[in-house]
């Protein structure tokens, strides 16, 4: 019988926290040793690897094609390790998901909604899932709750809209209330969180590799803004994800962090350029706000779609595949909070339900526009 989830989180836990005391040197080479067993087993066991990184299986991870989002649902089936896996199957188990319910009784699965108007999938088997949950439980909260965790639960909530109640029970029944900033994905779990010093967000460099890169995948120097994200996922072997391309901007601290903690630190998120909104500030000036502002609070919605769109005189937030029981209100309410907390002049709020989330003229549902004409904004 298998050890309940929140026993195993918490025994992965107290060994992943002996990382901390790494040296820079011991995490780069777990980093590569890691590296070359996820890639040893995804040239085995993914026909989709072999051929993608044909002639390059030995090559540097640098040198390795970048992978985006539209080849991991385009080739799923053969990019999976698990030959049982067919992407048909995953969207027929996503669209009838009931609690507790794995696919094919192994596999977690967690989508995005994504601002290219497709679905991604990603699957994730127990000893992968126990990998996400254990981004979350980074941050150094052991010492505040005796012998509990007390780090974000929100943010996975954000980013996994599929979540099992059995895994919100464990990760609620881990962590308490928000205390670290965290920075997630659907794909990867928590990429970067905060530790005691709050001086920015330590990429969770034993799990995952991450490279800031510029528009044409070449690497930016810290102190600087790339244009977008490289994520190797080391954990997860189900659904290798080598170099996959996340289109946030962020920017590495030019400096170690000083508590002593071998991971990068990322000093600033900007999200997608075109997705940041611009408002008054509470004190004057303009304050911009980050896409990831608005995903924490509307990924978690209970509807199939959403869009906040800024107009002069309020901000609209249309619901798709949702029903109004105080659901609008309550989330009205949410990000009424985090735009306070944010700093700005917060505008009327407005909460529609719609049948469907309205196209851009590129055929792109927008998750975040605005109809406000400013300078600054692309
Ligand atoms: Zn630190």
């Amino acid at each position: 019988m298998n050890m309940p989830l929140i026993a195993q989180l918490l025994a992965l836990h107290r060994r992943l926290r002996q990382r901390d005391s790494w040296t820079r040197e011991q995490l780069s080479a777990h980093q590569a040793a890691s590296l070359q067993r996820l890639r040893a087993h995804a040239y085995a066991n993914s026909p989709f690897f072999q051929r993608f990184h044909a002639g390059l299986h030995a090559a540097p991870l640098r040198e390795l094609p970048v992978l985006t989002k539209a080849q991991v649902m385009e080739h799923f089936d053969e990019l999976a390790t698990d030959r049982r896996i067919r992407r048909v199957d995953i969207e027929r188990h996503v669209s009838n998901l009931r609690k507790d319910e794995r696919c094919l009784d192994r596999y977690w699965v967690t989508a995005t909604s994504g601002s290219t108007g497709r679905r991604g999938l990603f699957l994730f088997d127990r000893s992968a899932w126990l990998g996400v949950l254990a981004t979350f439980a980074r941050a150094p909260a052991e010492a505040q709750i005796a012998g509990t965790l007390d780090v974000a639960p929100s943010a996975i909530f954000t980013s996994a809209e599929l979540l099992t109640d059995e895994t919100r029970r464990t990760i609620e029944a881990a962590w308490g209330k928000r205390m670290f900033d965290q920075y997630a994905a659907t794909e990867t779990g928590n990429i970067a969180g905060e530790c005691e010093q709050h001086a920015g967000l330590h990429v969770i460099e034993d799990l995952m590799i991450l490279e800031v890169v510029d528009g044409d995948n070449r690497p930016v120097a810290p102190g600087t803004y790339g244009d977008k994200l490289l994520a190797t996922v080391l954990f997860n072997r189900s659904q290798p994800l080598i170099r996959y391309e996340l289109s946030d901007r962020v920017r590495l601290a030019a400096a170690p962090c000083s508590c002593g903690r071998p991971y990068v630190l990322i000093d600033g998120i900007e999200g997608r350029a075109e997705e940041v909104l611009r408002f008054a500030g509470a004190r004057g000036g303009e304050v911009a706000v980050n896409p990831h502002v608005f995903h924490r609070v509307m990924d978690a919605a209970p509807v199939r779609g959403w869009q906040v769109v800024q107009e002069s005189d309020r901000l609209d937030v249309l619901l798709s595949g949702g029903r109004d029981d105080g659901v609008n209100a309550a989330l009205s309410a949410a990000l009424g909070r985090e735009l306070t907390a944010q700093g700005i002049v917060v505008p009327p709020i407005r909460v529609r339900n719609v049948p469907e989330i309205p196209r851009g003229a590129t055929g792109k549902v927008l998750l975040i526009a605005s109809h406000v004409s400013q300078g600054q904004q692309r």
